[in-house]
């Protein structure tokens, strides 16, 4: 008897996904798996933050499946040797999954199909993380675009994303092994994804709920609340102004299909500028992952070759520690990075701030940068991390200039004015008056033990200044 194999990977989710619609409609038996890749080739080992996160996700989609009638399978190892035996195993005639787009998850993908092709199984790859898949959005000359504002005029001038599909009513039963048993998984236990010894992730799970249905409230959240406001809301991080979306995202737990159809019935007459503007940041991590697709090195190379060249300062560990442990004297750069500690993620502008304070104040390579966040974001991605660090840093596609240094004081000040984001964060500087929590060290009197500057703002922007016109001059 044949059966069908869905593996499911950053498609963590029921709703809108077209592999597993497909699967369900051929009624064959159905194995789905879940594979924890970490030995192929060139495949990122996961972060701490996202490994938690992953844990609970699939926790959420095992019982998910299950209520659909089928058994979510889990596995570990090289995935094209996985899914190959797991093929054989439950003599699947068809194997689905959903595209991925980094070059070692493609790697792996293409040698499937074309081994599957070998074997008669019909193996078929959909649409379903992006709404605009990279070699679909090409300039004139054919080639990928290099700025977002033409990427993304492009994007909006080409069809609308297709209307996202619902869940399958019902998931075909398991398939069976040859033996009549269902073939064995391994428990998520094992995997041992969840920190221990210390085990951080308090401040996580108070914070977040994994999983599609985590996913659906955060959106519904979202429309009933900020979405209406969130031109002005977006930039204020002592306010729920974003979405929060974004962990979702990275596991696919909620597909951007979804996310951009619920606004448009949210808003059926015609996008506010303010839809239009959270619209473009989803073109954003469009535009990350068409970055990545087409260098699929954006994690470990400049994306302009010339910042080979650049004069990188080793940060000492005291200045490396100031910055991952939110203790800087900055308040908005410390809040933030407590901010991430606590909680997985950071606001936007926030992040702005914090990234540029490491790699232009203190002039650490952006590599630096990335690293930790790819291991304390809940949302860290491979595309959208390191695009985005390489864009503060000057050194990615359509970067901030590099005389653009921003500076955390003016930032706080303009953005978290009476300083509501910054106390949550820093109780240190909870007593202080509105105008001195953004300069503790002029206040009067000591600031609960909150540290002294690291560097000077003045000397430290003189001096990458210098350093990125050295490079400009070469
Ligand atoms: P919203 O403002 O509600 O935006 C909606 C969605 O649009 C987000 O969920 C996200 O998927 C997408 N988006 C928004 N801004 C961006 C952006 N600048 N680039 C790409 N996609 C965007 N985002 C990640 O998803 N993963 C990362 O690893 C990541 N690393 C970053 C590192 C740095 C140094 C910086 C400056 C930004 C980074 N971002 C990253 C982008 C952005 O900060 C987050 O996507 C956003 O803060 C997530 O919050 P939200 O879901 O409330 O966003």
């Amino acid at each position: 008897m044949s059966s069908t194999l869905v593996w499911l990977r950053d498609d963590l989710r029921l709703d809108d996904n077209p592999a597993l619609v497909e699967a369900a409609t051929a009624g064959d038996p159905l194995t789905v798996v879940y594979v924890l890749d970490e030995e192929s080739p060139g495949v990122r080992p996961l972060g701490g933050a996202v490994k938690w996160w992953l844990h609970h996700s699939l926790e959420a989609l095992a019982a998910d499946v299950e209520a659909a009638g089928s058994r979510l399978l889990l596995r570990r190892g090289p995935a094209d040797r996985v899914v190959r035996a797991l093929a054989e195993e439950t003599g699947a005639s068809r194997v689905f999954w959903n595209r991925r787009y980094g070059g070692p998850e493609r790697a792996v993908d293409a040698g499937l199909k074309e081994w599957a092709a070998g074997q008669d199984i019909a193996a078929s790859s959909f649409q379903a993380s992006l709404m605009f898949e990279p070699w679909t959005v090409r300039t004139g000359a054919g080639g990928p675009y290099k700025v977002f504002t033409p990427f993304w005029k492009a994007c909006l001038e080409a069809p609308e994303p297709r209307q996202p599909l619902g869940a399958p009513e019902r998931l075909p039963a398991p398939a069976r092994n040859s033996s009549g048993e269902l073939p064995a998984g391994e428990a998520l236990e094992d995997w041992a994804l969840l920190p221990h010894r210390p085990d951080w992730s308090g401040g996580l799970a108070a914070e977040w709920t994994p999983g599609e249905a985590g996913a659906r409230r955060r959106l519904e959240d979202f429309l009933d609340g900020p979405a209406s406001e969130y031109g002005t809301g977006r930039d204020v991080p002592g306010v729920e102004g974003t979405s929060r979306l974004s962990p979702h995202l990275r596991f696919g737990e909620i597909s951007p299909f979804r996310v951009w159809h619920a606004l448009r019935e949210r808003f059926p007459h015609g996008a506010p500028a303010d839809v239009g503007v959270f619209r473009s940041e989803l073109g954003w991590r469009e535009f990350c992952w068409q970055l990545l697709y087409e260098n699929p090195q954006l994690a470990t190379r400049n994306y302009r070759p010339e910042f080979d060249d650049f004069a990188w300062q080793t940060p000492s560990d005291a200045e490396l520690e100031a910055w991952q442990q939110g203790r800087t004297g900055y308040p908005l750069v410390d809040a933030g990075m407590r901010q991430l500690w606590q909680t997985g993620w950071m606001h936007n502008r926030v992040r702005m701030a914090a990234a540029s304070f490491l790699v232009k104040n203190l002039l650490a390579d952006w590599r630096v940068g990335e690293a930790w966040f790819w291991d304390t974001l809940v949302d860290a991605d491979a595309a959208s991390n390191p695009a985005n660090w390489q864009w503060v840093a000057g050194s990615g596609a359509d970067a901030s200039p590099y005389f653009r240094i921003f500076n955390p004081v003016t930032q706080s000040k303009k953005f978290d004015a009476a300083g509501r984001y910054l106390r949550v964060f820093l109780p240190e500087l909870a007593e202080l008056e509105d105008k001195a929590v953004h300069e503790p060290w002029k206040a009067d009197g000591a600031a609960g033990g909150y540290p002294e500057p690291i560097v000077g703002l003045p000397e430290s922007r003189a001096r990458a200044l210098e350093t990125y016109q050295r490079l400009k001059d070469g």
